[in-house]
């Protein structure tokens, strides 16, 4: 059978875009291997209409919709995108699948592979400072990255936190936001410096951190770790052809259109700002695009 559309990815913007497509009677097929980012939060707060929500749940109450509005979910992994007239996916299960148009929610990986990171996610560890942050008032924390991310979130942190570290090798961010921070009374710069390791007991208590210029090593007790690493998984992307931007997002128009006809992206693979309720409004706005493209 060929799909009208099918969706790479499903987190909550290729779900979104799933639960759109059926709703407007095309046939749409998920693809997914498991691995959503909001799978890792302990707790949204931020998503409209859920007070507190983990993100497992609000992954399944998402996914359970779009399987009841008629989207087959098939959870396999997509290795590779042929383009003739359609496209055809290939997935490790050996099958071959066809659609007419497609939609990439790949998503993109935080996870700085720093030792300790993965044990405190979510108990120190956090990817997030909008999301995170208002848990940390009149904590120490630290935020590491010296780019345009890591210094907006630093500012963003020290509203709520009593002490914002800011641990880099060197600042590469905007100078006009490099100002803010240096001006910020409670942001302490540390240059030169790798995190290698985060330290606690049941949470976060502390990192240990390398110079690069003398290899010596500190510790710093903190409440906190925000780390701004994040990597879109392009890879399919980047094979079919695609246009990619500023650290590999990839490139889309207002309708989620990419540079190749037929093909729309959606959520954290896009860049901008990586939130649920984003991923989800460009999976919408995704999915009404692939619309208008099949009924042309
Ligand atoms: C610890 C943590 C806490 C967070 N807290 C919040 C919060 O409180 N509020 C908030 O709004 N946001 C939060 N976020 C951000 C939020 O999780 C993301 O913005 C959101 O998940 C992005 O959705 P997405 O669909 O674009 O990508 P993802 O959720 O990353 O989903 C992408 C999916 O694509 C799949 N995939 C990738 N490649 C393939 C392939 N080749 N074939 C098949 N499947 C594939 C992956 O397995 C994955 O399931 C948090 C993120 C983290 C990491």
């Amino acid at each position: 059978m060929e799909y009208d559309i099918a969706i790479v990815g499903g987190g909550p913007a290729g779900l979104t875009t799933g639960i759109y497509a059926a709703r407007s009677k095309l046939t749409a097929i998920i693809f997914d291997s498991g691995a959503s980012q909001i799978a890792e939060a302990l707790t949204i707060e931020n998503y409209p209409g859920f007070k507190h929500v983990s993100g497992e749940e609000l992954l399944a109450k998402m996914r359970k919709q779009a399987e009841l509005a008629g989207v087959k979910i098939a959870d396999e992994l997509i290795i590779d995108i042929l383009k003739d007239t359609d496209y055809t996916l290939l997935s490790t299960s050996g099958k071959n699948y066809t659609a007419k148009s497609i939609i990439l929610a790949m998503g993109a990986t935080h996870n700085a592979g720093i030792k300790g990171e993965v044990d405190f996610i979510g108990r120190g560890v956090s990817y997030c400072a909008i999301c995170d942050g208002i848990f940390f008032r009149d904590r120490v924390v630290a935020v590491i990255g010296g780019g345009n991310t890591a210094i907006e979130e630093a500012i963003f942190l020290a509203q709520h936190a009593k002490k914002v570290y800011l641990i880099c090798k060197n600042l590469n961010a905007d100078p006009a936001l490099q100002d803010k921070a240096i001006e910020n009374p409670k942001i302490e710069i540390s240059l030169d410096k790798r995190v290698v390791e985060i330290t606690g007991d049941k949470m976060v208590g502390g990192i240990t951190m390398m110079d690069y210029k003398n290899r010596e090593r500190m510790n710093l007790s903190l409440d906190g770790v925000f780390i701004t690493t994040s990597i879109p998984v392009n890879q399919l992307a980047k094979k079919l052809g695609l246009e990619t931007g500023n650290g590999g997002y990839l490139i889309t128009d207002h309708q989620q259109k990419t540079n190749i006809k037929g093909i729309f992206s959606a959520g954290d693979i896009t860049g901008g700002l990586k939130q649920v309720v984003v991923a989800c409004s460009e999976g919408a706005i995704a999915a009404m695009a692939a619309y208008d493209y099949i009924k042309g």
